[in-house]
Order: C-alpha cells, then sequence, then structure tokens
C-alpha cells in the first residue's frame, strides 16, 4: 500500500543533500515507512519485529493508540506557544513526572534531546557547587553536542576539537571486561578509582558525577553491586551532585523498578531523561531537587520548545500507557524469559561471552574467544545484517561494535521474545 517515493530515490536524496556521515546501518539498508507497536514494516510491506525500538526510544510501541489520541487532541487544541505564556499540559506534566520521582526530586525542566539535557545538568552541577570538575566513566555515552562530547567517553564519537574541558573519565566498572574483572570486590576498587581521580586530576571539589544506571551505547554494561552506592558517597564527600544519566534505562525498561538508579539503591540530585521518555516525539527532561532549581534563577533559562502543549501533552500521554498497559511489569516478565533463552543459547554458539542487562534493556556480548575475550566484530556486524534479513531489527554497541543490544518497545509478548531467540540462534548458526 505504500505509494510513496521509491528505495533509490530517497538514497539519491539522501546522498544529494543530507550529511555524508550519515549512517545507513545495514549492508543493505531498511526503509521503514510504518510501524504498529513492535512492528516495522518496509516499503514493500514486509514486516519486522522491532527488538531496538528506535535506539531505545519507541518505549510504549508505533503509533500507541492511547499517545495517538491524545497528541491528536492536542494538535487541534494548541500546538506551540512557549512556557512564558501559563497552559495546564505543562503544569500537568511537570506534576505527572514528579509524582514518579523518588525523594525531593520535584523540579522539571523540559528540553529536546538527550544531549541537551545533559548540557542543562552539567551547568546546573556547577552552577550549585561552584566547582567545575566532573567525573563521567570511560565507555559512557552522554550525547554528541560540545560539552556532552567530553562527557561521552568513546573515541568514535569525538571529533578533534576542544572539548569536554574540566571533565575527567574514570574506569569503567564493568564486571566482564574491566581491569577489576575477578576482583574480589569490583564495587569498592571502581569506586576508589573514582576517589583518586578526584585527588589526582580536580582540586578536590568537584562539580558532580554523572553515570548511566546501566550504559546503553558502551554495551548494556551493568555495573556490580553497590558500586553506584560507594561512588555517590565519594561524590558527596568531594562536593559533587550525582547525576544519573537515565535517557536509555529510564521509564520502567529495567523491569524491577521504573528508574534504573532505583535498583542500584541511590538518589540522584539530577536526573537526565529522553529517548522513551516521549516515545518517538523529540522531549527530554532534566529533574532535580528546589534546591539546586534555585541555582539557576540569577539569570534567564528558557527554550523555546521546551515543555510546549503538545510536548508536554503526549509526555503525559506516555507516562499514563506506560501504567496502563503495565509495561514495566512486561518489562519485567518478558525480559527474563528472553534473557534465560539466551543464556540457553550460550550453550550451543561459543560466540556468546555474555548476556547481561535487566528487563528489556540487554546485550550480548560476542568474543572470538571465551578465555581471552577478545571482541567479535565481523561476526557480530554478520549476525545483526542475518537478524534483519530473517525478520528482526537489532542494535550493535560496545567500543568494539561486538555486543547486539535488544531494547525492544516494551510491549513485547514472550512469542516475540521466542522469535527474537529464535531468529538470533539462526543467525549465529549461519555465520
Ligand atoms: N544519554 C544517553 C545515555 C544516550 O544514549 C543518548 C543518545 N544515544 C544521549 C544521552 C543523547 O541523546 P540525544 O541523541 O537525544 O541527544
Amino acid at each position: 500500500r505504500y505509494t510513496g517515493l521509491p528505495f533509490e530515490e530517497v538514497m539519491r536524496l539522501r546522498q544529494e543533500h543530507l550529511t555524508p556521515a550519515l549512517l545507513t546501518y545495514y549492508e543493505k539498508p531498511v526503509m521503514l515507512v510504518e510501524g504498529k507497536m513492535q512492528y516495522l514494516f518496509d516499503e514493500k510491506g514486509r514486516r519486522y519485529l522491532d527488538g531496538f525500538g528506535g535506539i531505545v526510544t519507541v518505549s510504549c510501541g508505533h503509533s500507541h493508540p492511547g499517545i495517538l489520541a491524545a497528541a491528536h487532541d492536542q494538535l487541534d487544541t494548541l500546538v506551540h506557544a512557549t512556557t512564558i505564556y501559563p497552559n495546564q499540559e505543562v503544569a500537568f506534566y511537570g506534576k505527572a513526572l514528579a509524582d514518579k520521582m523518588p525523594g525531593d526530586l520535584s523540579v522539571c525542566y523540559f528540553v529536546n534531546s538527550g544531549s541537551e539535557a545533559n548540557d542543562l545538568a552539567l551547568l546546573m552541577a556547577r552552577l550549585h557547587t561552584g566547582n567545575y570538575d566532573l567525573i563521567a566513566l570511560r565507555n559512557c555515552y552522554h550525547g554528541g553536542s560540545q560539552s556532552t562530547m567530553g562527557m561521552t567517553a568513546h573515541g568514535t564519537w569525538k571529533f578533534n576539537t576542544p572539548q569536554g574541558f574540566g571533565i575527567h573519565h574514570a574506569l569503567n566498572p564493568d564486571p566482564y571486561r574491566g581491569p577489576f574483572a575477578g576482583h574480589d570486590d569490583p564495587a569498592t576498587a571502581y569506586a576508589n578509582d573514582v576517589k583518586e581521580l578526584i585527588q589526582f586530576a580536580t582540586p578536590g571539589r568537584i562539580a558532580g558525577y554523572i553515570a548511566e544506571s546501566i550504559q546503553g551505547v558502551g554495551g548494556a554494561v551493568v555495573f556490580p553491586e553497590g558500586y553506584l552506592a560507594k561512588t555517590y558517597d565519594i561524590v558527596r564527600a568531594h562536593g559533587g551532585l550525582c547525576i544519573a544519566d537515565e535517557v536509555q534505562a529510564g521509564f520502567g525498561r529495567t523491569g524491577s523498578h521504573y528508574w534504573g538508579f532505583e535498583s542500584e539503591g541511590v538518589q540522584p540530585d539530577i536526573v537526565v531523561m529522553a529517548k522513551g521518555i516521549g516515545n518517538g516525539f523529540p522531549l527530554a527532561a532534566v529533574v532535580t531537587t528546589p534546591e539546586i532549581a534555585a541555582s539557576l534563577t540569577s539569570h534567564i533559562h528558557f527554550n523555546t520548545y521546551g515543555g510546549n502543549p503538545l510536548a508536554s501533552r503526549i509526555g503525559r500521554a506516555v507516562i499514563e500507557a506506560i501504567d496502563n498497559d503495565g509495561l514495566q511489569a512486561n518489562s519485567a516478565q518478558v525480559g527474563s524469559h528472553l534473557k534465560d533463552k539466551l543464556i540457553g543459547l550460550a550453550d550451543k554458539h561459543s560466540l556468546i561471552g555474555q548476556v547481561r542487562g535487566k528487563g528489556l534493556m540487554l546485550g550480548i556480548d560476542l568474543v572470538t574467544d571465551r578465555t581471552t575475550k577478545a571482541p567479535a566484530t565481523a561476526e557480530c556486524a554478520a549476525v545483526w545484517n542475518k537478524a534483519k534479513d530473517l525478520g528482526l531489527l537489532v542494535g550493535k554497541g560496545g567500543l568494539a561494535g561486538n555486543v547486539i543490544r535488544l531494547k525492544p518497545p516494551m510491549c513485547l509478548t514472550m512469542e516475540d521474545a521466542d522469535f527474537m531467540v529464535a531468529v538470533l540462534d539462526e543467525a549465529l548458526t549461519q555465520i
């Protein structure tokens, strides 16, 4: 039924008018023309199971009926006016989001992308503490703007420009690949590295520390139990604020909790959200305490689209959909079924080095040798391309590009999970 531009014409126009650095992802790119919940369709009407959710963004499902109805209603009423004019939608949304936050995290700032949100979090931490230095982790991704490119610690995303002045990267607390893999107390060992970094690289007082609750782009790395709690104590002892980047792990995806940091037993000072917050609509947020928010009142802070009526109505509809559809519980249930079956696949395929993650945020670390853990980069690309040919879209991540990332819309069913496992089994067998 697709009557739009043919694939070749779309590719020609992209090549002519869009950045030459634009990724097309697959060897033979897939053109997507329609989405319905966890499924996507190409121009020929071929169906794919979406195992990557537009990079962990389509949290509730493509064209989710409840979110669409709210969006249509708001489109008919008022799309945009900016927050200089009071409107009920941003007020409702601020309350709905704050109601999901633990403790005194009750003040919301709405922006349009994860990079913008992390820029703002950094500004807040610096203004509030009066300190400058920020600690981030190696293998993290926090954005591609000038300041967030500095926070990001994957050389692949860094251009040769001055960036991230005052940002220092601690050892990545990776239980599988990190230098303290196999250590009897990796949480303390990695937290101590943060302490040493503060002592060696900063004046001793810092603005803050930022970490994802589970690393996304880095390949679904889950930190050793207790690491974040120990690190937060160290950061606070040096005057810093703790920033949780929940861009990928938030909104119920990890299954056991609404926020990824909750399963680590920590309470951040600033929480950054994007992607899943809008189910595909460009929306992002920073939530903090009234005390920290007060530090931003000395000058005007304004964002044209941030918190506009349409964005706010959609954001609230996403929160409602996650609750009404039971998506957090579904992530827990389907995610643990999927993870168990993937672990089972490791018995058959020696290429699988580790299956990790929580809920519907999973990664399969592929290795050419289980002892050396040498990354199976080429094999990962082959599995990932083959899965697409078999009707499953998945992501790829990790510094070496050897981790298959599974982060589907949270409406994934048990049958979909079984299909994923069957496709990956077949792809691993074929390559
Ligand atoms: N933080 C994390 C954890 C991310 O994964 C991303 C995007 N991959 C960002 C921030 C930046 O978001 P955006 O692309 O919307 O700027």
